[in-house]
């Protein structure tokens, strides 16, 4: 027991360590992203990064001098994610070569149970701290304006591991961990399923699949940069003052490449008299995007300013395909 506690605090220790050699805080803050970028992590540390269609495997750690991490490719992003930060600990802690399955995603980081070689029980905590520390949940509560109070609610913490880039039941654990919430408030959000959430929040339509996630987005997403899957959802929640004429105008959303799917208002009743509703768009992204558009609330027949403006800044080319990690084969193909 005395053992496997040591384990936890070395890996959760590294994780902290490493944060701070790479700058990983003020990174974030520079680029407005939520998300620690793991993989990025793994090419500054001199390892090549590759994913295959790996089947039992999730991912590898091969040390040596041919430094290699391998993800697999048959996983949505929040596991490849997860599986890079786990093969990071091993490549950061110089552990011996790894193989790891399934059984990652299973244990649990931060328990002193059971029967688990040192190695692998540090990777587990080191992966845990360094994708959520305290401080990322705390820097995206504070964009989104939620109460750790709020966070016993399922819609906000899915969205909140949207924007953390982690799986929802690893969100769940990450806020017990930080007691954020409380052992039982946990159980029963892990009990629930995000298909349910996303069905809440697509009220009007139905998408092909439901593997795809849901972004609700709203005023206090301005500036921020959403990193997402291809074929994810918007929802686009912005207050309305169409009893003063202003629209908001989603053209620039359809220009970009983007679908349109559903256009619904909403009253708000305690606000109905001052003619503001609550316009919702739901828009689908068709391909790998990245870029950025400005929505804007406008008076459609007057060449006025707009009353109010939304930035939103994108990067949907999660997750990633076979190969080389794309950003470290530019740097490759460069330099040659
Ligand atoms: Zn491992």
């Amino acid at each position: 027991m005395a053992d496997n506690r040591a384990a936890i605090l070395t890996g959760a220790k590294a994780a902290h360590t490493l944060h701070r050699d790479l700058g990983i805080k003020e990174q974030i803050e520079r680029s407005g992203g939520g998300r620690v970028d793991v993989f990025g992590a793994i090419a500054k540390l001199g390892a090549t990064l590759m994913f295959q269609p790996l089947d039992k495997l999730l991912g590898a750690y091969l040390p040596g001098d041919e430094l290699g991490v391998l993800i697999t490719t048959k996983r949505p992003l929040p596991v490849q994610r997860f599986t890079g930060a786990h093969e990071l600990g091993h490549l950061y802690m110089q552990h011996e070569p790894s193989l790891d399955d399934d059984n990652i995603l299973r244990r649990a980081p931060f328990s002193t149970a059971g029967r688990l070689n040192r190695q692998e029980r540090e990777a587990d905590a080191f992966a845990s701290m360094f994708l959520t520390p305290a401080w990322l949940l705390a820097l995206n509560l504070e964009r989104q304006r939620w109460t750790a109070r709020g966070l016993s609610d399922p819609p906000h913490v899915y969205q909140l591991s949207l924007r953390l880039g982690t799986s929802y039941r690893a969100t769940c654990y990450a806020l017990e961990r930080h007691k954020v919430i409380s052992r039982d408030q946990c159980v029963h959000l892990v009990d629930i399923e995000p298909k349910e959430i996303k069905q809440q929040l697509l009220v009007g339509y139905e998408p092909p699949d439901w593997r795809s996630d849901v972004w609700l987005l709203t005023e206090h997403d301005q500036g921020a940069l959403i990193e997402g899957g291809r074929n994810d959802l918007f929802v686009v929640r912005l207050r309305e003052n169409s009893g003063a004429g202003y629209l908001w105008n989603f053209d620039q959303l359809r220009d970009a490449g983007f679908a349109l799917v559903h256009d619904d208002r909403e009253e708000d009743n305690a606000e109905a008299i001052g003619g503001i509703l609550t316009r919702k768009v739901t828009a689908r992204s068709e391909d790998r995007v990245q870029g950025q558009i400005t929505l804007q609330e406008t008076r459609p027949w007057l060449a006025d300013a707009p009353l109010h403006e939304l930035l939103l800044r994108y990067d949907l080319r999660g997750p990633e395909s076979p190969g080389m990690w794309e950003p470290e084969l530019k740097r490759v193909l460069q330099a040659a």
